[in-house]
C-alpha cells in the first residue's frame, strides 16, 4: 500500500474527535435545522406531547422528532424505517438528536399525529421568508402536478374497468369449461386429475367475479364513479397522456426567489377550480396588498378569475384554444368587437349584432346572446356560421376576462415567467421523492408529507439565497 493515501488504524483510540460537536462544521445545515426548531413554540403550533405528561413512560420531545424529519426530508430520507437506521449511524443525526434513536414506529406516529403542527411549521417558515423580504415582487406562478399515491393502478376500479375485467373472467371460465369437455372426450385416462385442476381454477375465477361485483356495488355510492382499495382518497388522473393513480399537488411559487409560497394537495384531476384558492392563499402568506397570479390554460375559468379580481388579485391565464369555428377556418369570437356603450357586437362584416335574450348555461353561468339581422343576406356568411344567424354568447362578467386579456397583451412574457418559475419546482420535488412519490395514505397524511417536502425545499432555497451564516442569524432573530 505504499505511495497511496493511507487511512487511520482502526484500533487506535483517538480515531474520532473526542467531542461530537467537532464533527459538525460551523456552516453545516444541521445546525440551522437545530436552531430553527429550537426557536419554535411547538405547543402553540399544536404539537402533541409538547408538554411532558405527569405519569407514564417519558416520551421523546416533539422537537427531537421534528428535527429528525426536517433533516430526513432535506437529505431525501423520508421513510421512518430509514430514519431509524440513520439515527443510529449518521453522525449529523447523532449530533442533532443528542444520540437519541427512536424506533421507526415512534417516528412514523409523530408524522401521523402531528399533521396540523407540521403544516403550521411550513407556514411559519414562509412567514420567516416574508420577514426577510424575500417576496418583494408579489408575483406568483401557480401550477399543479400529479404525484403517485401508494395505490397501484390494479387496485383502482371504475365501472368500465370492472365490466372489462368481468368479461375477461367470463371468457376464461368458458375456455376452461371447453377444455374440460374436450378432455372428457379425448383423454379419459387423465381426465380425473385435469378436471380437479380446472375446477379449482374455475372456482377461483368465480370468487374473483364475486369480489368485483361487491366493488361494483360500492362504486355506485361514489360521486366520481371510482374506488381505490389501498389508498381510498387517491384517484386516477391523467398525467402526460397517461393515467396515474395519485394526487394533484397545487403550488404557488414566487417568481423572484422561486420559493413555494402556498401549496395544497387535492384528489381532483384537473386545475379548473383551483386558481382563486391558491392565489388567495399565496396573497395571505405573502401579506401582499396586490398580487399577480400567472397560470396556464388549464386554470381558465370565468368565476375563478372573477373571484381573484374580487380579492385584489390580477390573474394572467390564457384562454384555451377550443374554438371549433377557428379550427374549421371560420371567424371566432375574437373577430367580434364588443361595444360597451351600446351593448352590441360589431361583426367582421361591420354589422351590429344586438342583444336578443339571456340564458343560463349548463355550467350555471348567466349569458347574454347577440346576433345580427344582416346574417341572412351576408356575403361572408360561409366564413362565419353554418346556421341561419351567427350567435355570440357573452358571460355576464365577460369584462373581467377582457381586462385579463388586455393585461396578457401587455405582459407578453407572462407565460415564459410562469414556466421557468414553477415547472422546475415540481421536477425537483419529484426527483427528491424518487419513483414512488408518496409513502403515506389518505389526503390528510399525504398533505402532511407534502408540507415536509415543501418545508425542505424552501429551507434549501433560503440557505442558497442567504448563505448558511445569514440564515442561522435569521432563524434566531425572527420570533416564532
Ligand atoms: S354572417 Fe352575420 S355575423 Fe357573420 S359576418 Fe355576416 S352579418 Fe356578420
Amino acid at each position: 500500500m505504499k505511495r497511496f493515501i493511507e487511512g487511520e488504524c482502526r484500533d487506535q483510540v483517538t480515531l474520532l474527535p473526542e467531542c461530537l460537536d467537532d464533527f459538525i462544521g460551523e456552516d453545516n445545515p444541521v445546525r440551522i435545522v437545530d436552531a430553527f426548531v429550537d426557536e419554535l413554540d411547538l405547543q402553540a403550533l399544536g404539537f402533541n406531547r409538547a408538554a411532558p405528561a405527569s405519569t407514564g413512560r417519558p416520551a421523546y420531545h416533539p422537537a427531537v422528532l421534528l428535527k429528525l424529519y426536517i433533516y430526513g426530508y432535506l437529505n431525501r430520507i423520508q421513510s421512518s424505517r430509514r430514519l431509524e437506521r440513520e439515527a443510529q449511524r449518521n453522525v449529523e443525526l447523532m449530533w442533532l438528536t443528542g444520540r437519541l434513536a427512536p424506533d421507526f414506529k415512534t417516528i412514523a406516529d409523530f408524522r401521523h399525529h402531528n399533521g396540523v403542527g407540521i403544516r403550521k411549521v411550513c407556514s411559519h417558515f414562509i412567514g420567516l421568508c416574508r420577514e426577510l423580504k424575500l417576496f418583494s415582487q408579489a408575483i406568483v406562478a401557480i401550477d399543479g402536478s400529479k404525484f403517485k399515491a401508494v395505490n397501484n393502478g390494479d387496485n383502482n376500479f371504475s365501472n368500465g374497468k370492472i365490466e372489462g375485467r368481468k368479461r375477461q373472467i367470463e371468457q376464461s371460465i368458458q375456455r376452461y369449461l371447453d377444455t374440460l369437455e374436450t378432455a372428457d372426450r379425448t383423454q379419459p385416462a387423465e381426465v380425473e386429475v385435469k378436471t380437479k385442476r380446472l375446477k379449482e381454477k374455475i372456482e377461483l375465477l368465480r370468487l374473483q367475479m364475486q369480489k368485483l361485483e361487491q366493488i361494483q356495488e360500492q362504486i355506485k355510492a361514489q360521486p366520481d364513479g371510482q374506488i381505490s382499495t389501498v389508498d381510498p382518497d387517491s384517484r386516477v388522473m391523467i398525467s402526460k397522456g397517461q393515467g396515474v393513480v395519485g394526487y394533484n399537488v397545487q403550488a404557488a411559487v414566487d417568481t423572484q426567489n422561486h420559493l413555494i409560497v402556498a401549496h395544497e394537495v387535492t384528489n381532483i384531476g384537473n386545475d379548473r377550480a383551483q386558481l382563486s384558492k391558491m392565489a388567495q392563499a399565496a396573497k395571505q402568506e405573502m401579506a401582499a396588498d396586490n398580487l399577480q397570479a400567472l397560470a396556464d390554460r388549464g386554470y381558465f375559468n370565468g368565476p375563478e378569475i372573477k373571484a381573484c379580481e374580487d380579492a385584489g388579485i390580477e390573474a394572467f391565464v390564457p384562454k384555451p384554444l377550443t374554438s371549433n369555428a377557428k379550427a374549421d377556418g371560420r371567424f371566432d369570437k375574437s373577430d367580434f368587437v364588443y361595444l360597451s356603450e351600446t351593448d352590441e357586437y360589431r361583426c367582421p362584416a361591420g354589422e351590429s349584432a344586438i342583444h336578443r335574450f339571456n340564458t343560463v348555461e349548463r355550467s350555471g353561468l348567466n349569458v347574454r346572446v347577440y346576433w345580427s339581422s344582416a346574417c341572412i343576406g351576408c356575403p361572408q356568411k360561409s366564413e362565419c356560421t353554418t346556421s341561419q344567424y351567427r350567435r355570440i354568447r357573452r358571460w355576464e362578467h365577460e369584462d373581467v376576462l377582457e381586462r385579463m386579456q388586455e393585461r396578457l397583451n401587455t405582459k407578453t412574457d407572462a407565460m415564459t415567467v410562469r414556466r421557468r418559475t414553477v415547472e422546475h419546482v415540481f421536477g425537483t420535488l419529484k426527483h427528491w421523492m424518487g419513483s414512488t412519490h408518496f409513502l403515506t395514505k389518505t389526503l390528510a397524511h399525504v398533505g402532511t408529507e407534502m408540507s415536509l417536502h415543501v418545508l425542505a425545499y424552501n429551507f434549501k432555497r433560503v440557505m442558497r439565497i442567504l448563505g448558511a451564516k445569514n440564515m442561522m442569524q435569521a432563524v434566531r432573530s425572527v420570533p416564532a
